[in-house]
């Protein structure tokens, strides 16, 4: 009906090379997933959107729902479907599937729940999107990125995890209230797990160069911000019962710095071989991240405290690791 408004070119030219569209995946259609999706839809972070879910119906809903929002923003294709299909050969898996935290427990006392979740999709993201970046948000956090890294079979740097990204947005905007500075003139850090073992580093703390911090959390105020940042996802579940604005728009920072290949310095959560004496581990640390993924771990001079601190935190994940049936 539409056909005789339009008069195609005849032969186009077949020399002109085609722009490959940036695809990306997002598995898990729930408050976190389609926080993303939302995000990078009025961002204009991808030219496709596959949204995939095991609820086909709320998929196919969330799908529809976003789609009509397309007008009143750059052009992505929005599909609900899976990365065997729609999905295949995406530049980008983003991986929010999964069990969340009821009020009282800890991120770590999801990971049976979700390991057995990834067994079902890990190894379709490997076989159908080989070339993919895969971004991991589910909780937690940590260990899955290394479950996803065991089970993909994918290079290092292409598999990571939002790690204490939202942490340490949490950290600058906390810091940002007490200078007065906005956030993002403030470098601070938080490192390690994404869970109650993370490490404030104070010591790197610094507004135009100034350093902020000293080499300790001694003092009450800085113990209390740590605190405050810490807490701050069980403040916020314990009101609403999910958190998902702040971790949609972090999950955006870090997939416009691999797609659009930024080499952003993001406390993203990577594979450590052998840093501090930490091994065999996936935790945050600032890292290079850009079209490879997380493709260096930056080496921060930390002080003793700090040190140790980041120790006991990789401590507290390989605990858990040990105890992971990947079979
Ligand atoms: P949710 O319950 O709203 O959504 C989870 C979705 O996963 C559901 O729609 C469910 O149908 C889907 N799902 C379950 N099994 C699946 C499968 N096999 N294949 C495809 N989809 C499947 O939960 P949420 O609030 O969106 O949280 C999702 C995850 O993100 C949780 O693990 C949560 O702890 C985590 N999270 C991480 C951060 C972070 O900073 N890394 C922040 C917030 C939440």
């Amino acid at each position: 009906m539409f056909e005789q408004l339009f008069t195609p070119h005849a032969n186009s030219d077949p020399n002109v090379p085609t722009i490959r569209p940036r695809k990306g995946v997002i598995i898990g259609a729930g408050q976190v997933g389609m926080a993303c999706a939302y995000s990078l839809l009025i961002q204009n972070c991808l030219d496709e959107m596959v949204l995939q879910d095991i609820n086909t119906d709320k998929v196919e809903g969330e799908a529809m729902d976003l789609r009509h929002g397309v007008p009143f923003v750059e052009s992505t294709t929005i599909k609900a479907g899976t990365v065997a299909d729609a999905g295949k050969d995406a530049d980008l898996v983003i991986m929010t599937a999964g069990a969340k935290q009821k009020p009282g427990e800890t991120r770590l006392d999801l990971v049976n729940r979700n390991v057995k979740i990834f067994k079902q999709v890990i190894g379709d993201i490997a076989k159908y999107c080989p070339h993919a970046v895969l971004l991991v948000v589910s909780n937690p956090v940590d260990i899955m990125t290394y479950v996803s890294l065991k089970l993909s079979g994918f290079e290092r740097s292409r598999v990571l995890g939002s790690g204490t990204v939202l942490d340490t947005a949490r950290f600058r905007y906390v810091l940002g209230e007490k200078t007065g500075i906005a956030p993002r003139s403030i470098h601070a850090y938080i490192i390690g797990e994404h869970g109650d073992s993370e490490v404030a580093a104070w010591s790197k703390v610094n507004i135009a160069g100034m350093s902020l911090g000293n080499d300790s959390e001694d003092s009450e105020k800085f113990a209390q911000i740590s605190q405050e940042v810490k807490n701050a996802a069980y403040e916020i579940i314990n009101r609403k019962g999910y958190t998902s604005y702040a971790i949609g728009l972090g999950v955006t920072d870090i997939v416009q710095a691999i797609l659009r290949d930024q080499s952003r310095i993001l406390t993203v959560s990577g594979y450590i071989d052998d840093l501090y004496g930490i091994k065999d581990v996936c935790l945050s640390l600032p890292t290079v991240v850009n079209r490879q993924g997380a493709s260096c771990t930056v080496k921060l001079s930390l002080s003793q405290i700090e040190e140790d601190k980041l120790r006991h935190s990789a401590k507290v994940l390989h605990e858990v690791i040990d105890a992971l049936d990947l079979e």
